[in-house]
Parts: structure tokens; sequence; C-alpha cells
């Protein structure tokens, strides 16, 4: 009897486990997670309106053109069916970019001159978008409330219904921390997920993949006495540099596959 109960309790442990751990597309890390893509979803999209709603987006312009055509040239080879995709232009001089679950993208106008090229932004973009397709949102989630008992079963809550203390701390774990002033970086571990998960997205989509380095290059010559805050969440590091540089291979060869559009337009 002893030994059915046991076996029957293994049994449940691992179909829990088998249930909460998720496979990542492209990287191929297991995460283990206890939300569910479309409660992560969700929250996303109650996340982008609300940042939207303070921002001033904007449209038809030469910046959120570009914006649009190259997200639907990575959303098109990212295989994502439950994403509705979008790709806004918010008008701030702040460098700064996110992809909230689900797929909604936001580019500041102030990370254009670090891009300097249609292949730069696709860095960019790609990056934000692998955190999304990696669920690391759903993962900050996760640990949050694993632990923080005030926050168990927070993630199948919509956001309008959640007192502004918890609100604030799900809108940071799902990656838009910086625009509500918390600063709330993703690990080290999430940021090289992103950056391979970008890197191949970009390659894919047909833009040159050696840009990803220069970008990050320029990026790092950002000084002064109050460095925007994706700097400081995506900090330049050698480590970074010479990871990208393990994956350019890779990459390449997706690239040289693809329909090549090479660097861009410069803007
Ligand atoms: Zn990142």
């Amino acid at each position: 009897m002893k030994k059915q109960v046991s076996i029957i309790f293994l049994f449940i442990t691992t179909a829990f486990f088998l249930l909460a751990c998720s496979t990542t597309p492209i990287s191929g890390n297991k995460a283990f997670l206890l939300t569910s893509p479309e409660s992560e979803n969700q929250q996303g999209e109650e996340a982008y309106k609300d940042i939207l709603s303070k921002e001033k987006v904007i449209t038809d312009t030469k910046e959120s053109k570009m914006v649009e055509t190259i997200g639907k040239h990575i959303a098109a080879i990212a295989n994502e069916p439950t994403f509705k995709w979008e790709f806004k232009t918010i008008q701030n001089d702040t460098p700064n970019a996110f992809c909230l679950p689900g797929g909604k993208v936001a580019v500041y106008t102030g990370i254009f001159k670090y891009a300097k090229n249609e292949a730069g932004l696709a860095t960019v973009m790609g990056h934000e978008i692998g955190h999304a397709i990696a669920r690391h949102g759903g993962q900050r989630m996760t640990e949050a409330m694993a632990t923080n008992v005030a926050l168990a079963g927070i993630s199948a809550i919509g956001l309008a219904n959640m007192e502004p203390g918890k609100k604030n701390l799900i809108m940071a774990a799902l990656g838009v921390g910086a625009t509500i002033g918390i600063i709330l970086p993703f690990s080290r571990a999430n940021e090289t997920e992103a950056d391979e998960i970008g890197l191949i997205l970009m390659s894919r989509a047909g833009y040159e993949p050696k840009e990803a380095i220069s970008f990050w290059d320029r990026f790092s010559n950002i000084g002064g006495k109050s460095p925007p805050a994706f700097l400081s969440t995506h900090p330049p590091s050698p480590e970074r540099r010479d990871d990208l540089q393990r994956l350019l291979p890779k990459a390449q060869i997706e690239y040289e596959a693809s329909a090549k559009l090479g660097s861009g337009k410069e803007f």
C-alpha cells in the first residue's frame, strides 16, 4: 500500500513538472513556470495598453515605419501563433525598447542613434522579442510567486484588478520596469538567452548579424552622469560581446540562407 502511494505521488509530481516545464525555441533551454502563456499574454497586453496610454506614440514617420517593417520580418519567422504582434514607436529621447509577453513591442526614438541602421534596430528588437519568446516575464512571475506568499496565484488576475504595488511588481517582472521607474534587470542567463534568440531571429529575417556586435559596441560608449535605465539593465559587457562572437558563425549560416536584407537603410 505504502509503495502504491509513493508511486502515485511520484507520478503526480512528475506530471506536474512536465506540465510546468517548458522548452524554449532556438536556445533549447528548459524553464520551470507556474504561469500559463495565456495569462502572461493577457497581462502583457494590459501592461502594453497602460504604458502606451502614458506615452506619445508616433505613426507614419520614417522611424515608426522601420519599426513596423523590421517587426513584421522577425514575426514572420518567429513561429509564435499565440502572439498578437504589435510594433509601436514612442517619441522619447531615452534609449529604450521592450517586448511584452504576447508580442507587444515598443521602441523609443532615443535608441535610433545607437541602432544606426536597420540591422542595428533588428538587434534591439530581436533581443527584446527573445525575452518574450523565452517567457522570461513568466519566469520572473514564477520567481516572485515562489518567494512572496502575497503574490501566490497572482498570474491569473488582470492588472486592472490589482492593487498598485502588486501591479507595478508584475509590470516590472514582465519587463517594463524601466518605464515605471523600477530597475529590475533580467538575469545574466536571461540576457544571454535573449541575445542568442535575437541574433538567430535577425539573421533568419535577413539582417546582417555582425551588426549586432557593432550595435553593442556603439551602445557601450554611452556615458554621462545619468546613463539610461536600458544601459544598466543591458550592460554591454565583454562577456556579452564574447557570447555574440561565439554565436556569429551559426548566425552567419542562417543569414546566408535568408533573403539577405543586409545592414539595411542608415537612419
Ligand atoms: Zn535584455
